[in-house]
């Protein structure tokens, strides 16, 4: 399933990022500046060993969930050393076409990254057979309408993936018996992040659907751990175990 190059929210070193194998190609969901120096400095087959394959990759790509920079900081860099070190094409997926037109303003026009080095597409435009929905949810007022979390289908398994958002609501229709969530969590009840208290109202819901919970995007990791051992949910796993 999912591996995580960090776990935790934007203010700290160690920030979100997941990502899992395509056959021969690696999928990142988001990419922060902190993620794309763990690449670097692991290399994208190791990263692949820790996902359990063992196939040379051939291609990168990122699926973007909004653009705050701990989630895209990373994704010009990660072009420019995929171009030039690695030899490799990164396709970037957005999630609507008004932030395709914002990644390729940001990649382009203020990244100067190579034309030929990479591409930015809609959901809609791709032909991967994993991406099922892009779901739009509530997270920073500035952002409005540009923040998504998506459902995907690997392994068998119905996967949801809340990327940063301050309700659970828009994903619980997606939930199907036995499915896999990925949800951020907040020890801190702010406006723009999923509060844990708020997350746990819904245990006796998950547990009736016998959901997976994993938790990500943590900001007190210890205290989120903490209050939600009893309820079965477990941090989401970080590629070195
Ligand atoms: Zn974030
Ligand atoms: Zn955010």
């Amino acid at each position: 399933m999912l591996r995580f190059l960090g776990r935790r929210s934007a203010f700290y070193e160690e920030q979100n990022n997941a990502y899992f194998m395509d056959g021969d190609r690696i999928v990142f969901i988001d990419c922060a500046m902190y993620g794309f120096h763990v690449i670097r400095k692991t290399g994208l087959e190791e990263l692949a060993k820790a996902a359990g394959s063992a196939q040379d990759i051939r291609e990168i790509a990122v699926l973007v969930t909004h653009t705050h920079g701990d989630h895209v900081g990373g994704i010009p860099m990660l072009i420019h050393y995929a171009y030039y070190i690695m030899k490799k094409y990164v396709t970037v997926v957005v999630p609507s076409g008004e932030l395709r037109d914002e990644m390729n303003f940001l990649l382009e026009k203020l990244e100067g990254c190579d034309l030929g080095a990479y591409r930015v597409i809609t959901v809609e435009e791709t032909d991967y057979d994993w991406l099922k929905a892009a779901i739009p949810t509530d997270h920073a007022p500035g952002l409005a309408g540009k923040c998504f979390g998506y459902q995907l289908e690997l392994g068998g398994k119905n996967v949801l993936y809340t990327g940063d958002t301050n309700t659970i609501e828009p994903f619980l229709p997606y939930l199907t018996n036995g499915s896999v969530l990925y949800t951020e969590v907040s020890a801190y009840d702010v406006p723009v992040h999923l509060y844990v208290e708020k997350l746990l109202v819904q245990a006796d819901f998950f547990k009736e659907r016998q959901t997976e919970i994993y938790l990500m995007h943590m900001d007190d990791e210890e205290t989120i751990l903490e209050k939600t051992r009893a309820a079965g949910f477990k941090p989401a796993p970080l590629y070195h175990g």
